[in-house]
């Protein structure tokens, strides 16, 4: 059996998906603002990629591409127009901001129906009590990948290593939302190597290079690896690659969890859209 998660085909598929109820709408098609301020190289990419992922589907693209020295107030200025502006659908800004930038304010100030990140605490408050439309991407990426390969989660002894607010946190209500038994580990967590010994489920954020080693897991756990690091130049993420001998699935990296971000991002713009057209 294949015990390795194919990221990037669920990816396509979905995509696909999405591709065709974007074309199926008639009329002004979803419109996605994309706010990027300042020129770091990988925010660029960043950019580029999330804007050919829409041309793709048929999604619009607004960017915004506003220099270095812009101040806050101008920034804030902008994403209140954006919110105004029954045209567009979805608000990203680019992250990080320069440092002379609050990121927290000005992602309080995207309205939560335009929040395709997922990271206003309106939609992590709907999440947390399991009535979000809105969901962080790479958080409801990994649910996806669970859920199309048909992983039972409910009851299960889901283990989340990492509880940053865009990551970790919002995995662990969503597993508790799918009725898994959930434990969310961090740096002072004692005894991790009995957690992750008891857990069905294990889904590592932490981003430190082959973390989750084989002596540490049970036979038959499914494994999402969240990270991405560099190690000696080449991609790997928080799981070392030799669990895949004890684990009944686990995700690659690259190849597993990363193409899904994207993917879910472009759904979200979806759902944006449907909800300001009163489609859900
Ligand atoms: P983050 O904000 O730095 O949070 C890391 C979390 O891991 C913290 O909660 C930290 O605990 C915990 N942690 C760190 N070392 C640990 C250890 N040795 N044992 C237990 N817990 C530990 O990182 P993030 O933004 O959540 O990202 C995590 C990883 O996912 C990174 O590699 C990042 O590049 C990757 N990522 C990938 C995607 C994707 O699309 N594939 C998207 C986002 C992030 P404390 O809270 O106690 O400090």
């Amino acid at each position: 059996m294949n015990k390795i998660i194919n990221g990037t085909q669920i990816a396509n598929t979905i995509k696909e998906e999405i591709k065709q109820e974007i074309e199926a709408i008639e009329g002004k098609k979803p419109c996605l603002a994309v706010v990027m301020v300042g020129n770091d190289e990988a925010s660029s990419i960043y950019v580029k990629n999330k804007n050919k992922a829409c041309e793709y589907l048929g999604i619009k693209t607004d960017n915004y591409l506003l220099p270095q020295d812009t101040k806050e107030e101008e920034l804030l200025k902008l994403i209140d127009e954006l919110n105004n502006d029954k045209d567009v659908n979805g608000i990203l800004v680019q992250l990080p901001l320069p440092s002379h930038i609050d990121e927290k304010k000005v992602l309080l100030n995207i309205s939560p129906l335009k929040d395709v990140d997922g990271f206003h605490p309106y939609n992590l408050g709907m999440l947390a009590t399991n009535s979000a439309s809105l969901k962080s991407c790479t958080p409801s990426g990994c649910i996806e990948l669970l859920k199309r390969y048909n992983v039972d989660i409910k009851g299960k002894n889901a283990l989340v290593i990492g509880r940053s607010n865009i990551v970790g946190k919002p995995i662990s209500m969503m597993l508790l939302n799918e009725d898994a038994t959930v434990t969310t580990a961090h740096t002072k967590t004692q005894n991790l190597d009995y957690l992750t010994k008891q857990a069905d489920i294990i889904i590592v954020a932490i981003g430190v290079a082959n973390f989750l080693k084989p002596h540490m897991i049970k036979e038959g756990v499914v494994l999402i690896d969240v990270g991405m690091n560099r190690l000696d130049g080449k991609l790997c993420g928080d799981i070392d690659s030799s669990c895949i001998d004890k684990a009944s699935l686990i995700t690659p990296v690259p190849g597993g969890v990363g193409p899904m971000t994207i993917t879910m991002l472009m759904k979200n713009c979806l759902t944006a859209y449907r909800m300001q057209n009163n489609l859900l």
